[in-house]
């Protein structure tokens, strides 16, 4: 059956849509249950329908939805400082989606510079191929040649040096550099983990040129990784971070959260948003917050994904000649294939499970963070069998 659509063809989506979720599971409207380990790309942290999330938005839609940022928000308050005491930072902005937050990340660095009378120190140097949203300055920011063709002229203010690259990236740093953009894990790109040691010297580089660390966590924070924030492990601070997809669980909030000093040039009128941190969203926000900040909740995030992870590598010996390597971090797997990723993700979704691509021909695994052992066994078994489909 073809019925017309009047959406625009802007994506090329999968033939099969769903009228019910259920933790781990999405119920297919024809009659199949998936397991889902895409989670609407690392957005419903907790699943489908979590009972405390449903309790809180059901509470608060009662009550009040939305009032303007003109007021003060208690619920936005709230969560603020949950995140303040829980992380490096020590204020917050509230979005409403990834792209809004790293795009205001840009305005904060920027407006530093200017605050202290350094206007010209307004550049933003990135990873080459990289991810930061879909809004015009944020596919520049990306410096990906795809992303950008057709959508000129050119958002100026962005620099590029290849991932890993360290002598590229140290060149590319001049006088009227603001800011390092960089996602501590890949996740659009390929599931490429910045090593500890790298993000150790990032921070040194920033410190040595007086240039602010902005580290892009909208996909693998807010528990993704095991820790609370991916950098966590490496015991650096950055400036400014950008956060959105976990921390709704399924409800749009993004959020930039930045340290006292880039703070400072962030005066009344300098940013805004309609609809950033009104109270439904913030309820739900601090919601998803309280559960997934906890340290339980997070060792068990840790020690799932190892499980998770080391099950995958079992995999990958069993088929040397289908996968090459096993990337990522806590919940943010990828499987890099020798061949055709499409293929084999629409193999693992003929067999009922749901994974999205990443770029490098990578097979991006994102469970929700309290996902089951068992679901995780029920995975591992189909990527098995597909595998040997696969030869
Ligand atoms: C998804 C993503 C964004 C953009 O988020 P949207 O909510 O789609 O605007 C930005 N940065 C990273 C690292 C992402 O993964």
């Amino acid at each position: 059956m073809k019925t017309k659509s009047y959406l625009a063809k802007n994506y090329n989506r999968k033939k099969i849509s769903f009228f019910k979720g259920k933790g781990s599971f999405l119920y297919g409207t024809n009659g199949a249950k998936y397991l889902d380990f895409v989670q609407g790309i690392a957005v419903n942290s907790l699943g489908h329908a979590h009972p405390e999330l449903i309790k809180a938005i059901n509470k608060q839609s009662k009550k009040l939805w939305h009032v303007s940022n003109a007021f003060i928000i208690p619920e936005g308050e709230k969560l603020a400082k949950k995140l303040a005491k829980k992380t490096f930072a020590d204020s917050v902005i509230f979005q409403n989606s990834g792209a809004e937050a790293t795009e205001a990340a840009i305005k904060v660095a920027r407006r530093y510079f200017y605050s202290i009378g350094k206007p010209y120190k307004n550049r933003i140097l990135c990873v080459k191929n990289s991810f930061h949203g879909r809004t015009l300055a944020a596919i520049y920011a990306s410096g990906s040649k795809k992303m950008i063709e057709g959508f000129g002229p050119k958002i100026g203010g962005f620099d590029h040096f290849e991932f890993g690259n360290h002598k590229s990236l140290k060149k590319k740093i001049k006088k009227n550099t603001a800011a390092i953009m960089v996602e501590t894990i890949m996740g659009e790109g390929g599931i490429k983990v910045i090593p500890n040691w790298c993000l150790k010297g990032l921070r040194k580089i920033c410190n040595q040129k007086k240039i602010l660390l902005i580290l892009d966590e909208v996909q693998c924070g807010v528990g993704r990784s095991g820790d609370f924030f991916a950098f966590e492990k490496s015991k650096i601070k950055p400036d400014i971070v950008p956060i959105a997809k976990g921390i709704g669980g399924g409800f749009p909030i993004g959020a930039v959260l930045m340290n006292k000093k880039v703070a400072s040039g962030m005066t009344p009128g300098t940013h805004g948003s309609t609809f950033g941190g009104n109270p439904l969203a913030m309820i739900v926000g601090n919601t998803v917050m309280d559960i997934v900040s906890k340290k339980k909740f997070l060792n068990s995030v840790k020690k799932n994904s190892s499980y998770f992870f080391e099950k995958l590598i079992i995999i990958k010996n069993k088929y040397p000649k289908i996968i090459k390597e096993i990337r990522g971090e806590g919940f943010l797997l990828g499987i890099k294939l020798y061949g055709d990723q499409k293929r084999f993700i629409k193999l693992l979704m003929d067999n009922k499970l749901l994974t999205i691509k990443a770029a490098e021909n990578v097979v991006r695994i994102l469970p929700p963070l309290n996902v089951k052992k068992q679901e995780i066994d029920l995975a591992i078994k189909i990527i098995d069998k597909v595998c040997e489909k696969y030869k």
